[in-house]
């Protein structure tokens, strides 16, 4: 039977993008929220260590903003981006449109959208945000929680847990360990790490390149996009098989690569900035996780990159996480906020879907730096813009 929501307590593990909405969510609902998040409060960190600099925010995630109010919020710190604009090697840009007329997708800053996410739990009056706890252990059949904070236990017991702790999930791993919730799992790392690198302003403080574009440098068996920020610098993320990264050993073998592969994009890096970066930072790895089920019993749920992290070619890891939230909130209304009917049925409705979007994502992995190349590719491009 379900009951009044106000007496509902949950817990949301991880404060990330996913968990930060969700937990919005959640307070809308009328219930009782408590957000755990295992890093210190990002809103008071001068540098945030952590994945891609910016993201591309789609109608999906949009759509999911827009339920509790913050979509304008967003989209206004955000820059719509039109088409891709592809980079050849001999400094040819030609456009391919993401849809028609003003369709765009928008380049929004993490942090940003992470901080504005925090914020705005914080102001329901029934959430509660806790830092720096850090989950290490779950009871599913209690709710009971327990958590690593300053070095010593705290502990919760909660009608459910929220798992939004990312695509290293703890809360998944424990789920992994219960032999009668027979859960299945499969994690693959791609050949490619990415690397993320600046373009800075123009010397006249403007934008270096088009603005309204995600720029691509596709060269087949890898890549490099730029994606503008409110600042006037891009974010410039190469793509690349690792032993690739690993065969660049000297300045000079850098700037041969650079200088043969992506010409046009040495003057707006900057030799002296590429160096100093390039060889300051490690190229990061990538992966998929597919996993089933989403649930354990009426007690915990994953969202999120803890249920379905993808690789980045399609630009939807964040925005599918965010759509879990609206369909995790539907299931909730369909079923009067009974997490023991709830929970089966956002599993059953919300894997395949899931699942596609990781395919979608690793299939994009190959067209995006392979196939915006090929005439085939186009003449599809074309067709579809009629
Ligand atoms: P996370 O963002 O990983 O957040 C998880 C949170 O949980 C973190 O704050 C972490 O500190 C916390 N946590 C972890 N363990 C614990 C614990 N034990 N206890 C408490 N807290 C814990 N997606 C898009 O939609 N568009 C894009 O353009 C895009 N670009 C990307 C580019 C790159 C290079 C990469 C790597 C990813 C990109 N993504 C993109 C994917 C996107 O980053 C993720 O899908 C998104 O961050 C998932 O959000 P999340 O909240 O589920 O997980």
């Amino acid at each position: 039977m379900a009951d009044d929501a106000s007496r509902k307590h949950v817990a949301v593990c991880g404060g990330g993008l996913v968990g930060a909405l969700n937990a919005c969510y959640m307070a809308k609902r009328g219930f009782t929220v408590e957000l755990f998040e295992m890093r210190s409060d990002i809103r008071t960190q001068e540098v945030v260590r952590g994945r891609s600099i910016n993201l591309a925010l789609s109608v999906r995630g949009r759509e999911a903003l827009k339920g509790v109010g913050l979509e304008d919020k967003i989209i206004e710190k955000g820059i719509p981006m039109y088409a891709r604009l592809i980079h050849d090697k001999d400094g040819t840009r030609r456009p391919i449109p993401y849809g028609k007329g003003k369709q765009n997708i928008m380049s929004v800053d993490r942090r940003l959208l992470n901080e504005v996410l925090l914020d705005a739990a914080e102001k329901y009056p029934n959430v509660k945000t806790y830092f720096n706890h850090k989950v290490v252990k779950c009871n599913f059949d209690t709710g009971e929680i327990v958590f690593l904070h300053d070095g010593r236990e705290v502990k919760r017991t909660v009608d459910l847990i929220i798992g939004t702790d990312g695509a290293y999930s703890s809360i998944r791993l424990q789920m992994m360990k219960q032999p009668s919730v027979r859960f299945n799992y499969q994690q693959e790392y791609i050949p490619h790490g990415y690397m993320e690198l600046n373009i800075p302003p123009s010397d006249d403080d403007q934008f270096a390149m088009e603005i309204n574009y995600l720029h691509i440098w596709p060269r087949n068996e890898f890549m490099m996009i730029a994606l503008p920020n409110l600042d006037k610098s891009y974010t410039t993320t190469i793509f690349m098989p690792f032993d690739m990264f690993e065969s660049i050993h000297t300045e000079e073998d850098l700037m041969q690569f650079f200088t043969d592969t992506f010409p046009d994009s040495i003057p707006l890096l900057g030799e002296d900035n590429l160096k100093k970066a390039f060889f300051a930072i490690k190229a990061l790895p990538m992966v998929t996780v597919k996993c089933y089920p989403y649930h354990v019993g009426s007690k915990v749920v994953i969202l999120g990159d803890a249920a379905h992290a993808m690789v980045p070619f399609y630009g939807q890891g964040m925005n599918c996480g965010f759509e879990d939230c609206i369909v995790f909130s539907e299931m909730l209304d369909e079923y009067n906020n009974d997490f023991a009917k709830a929970l089966p049925a956002y599993t059953e409705y919300r894997n395949p879907d899931a699942k596609a979007m990781c395919d979608l994502a690793m299939y994009n992995y190959v067209e995006m730096r392979a196939s915006v190349n090929s005439y085939l590719f186009l003449l599809r491009k074309y067709f579809d813009n009629l």
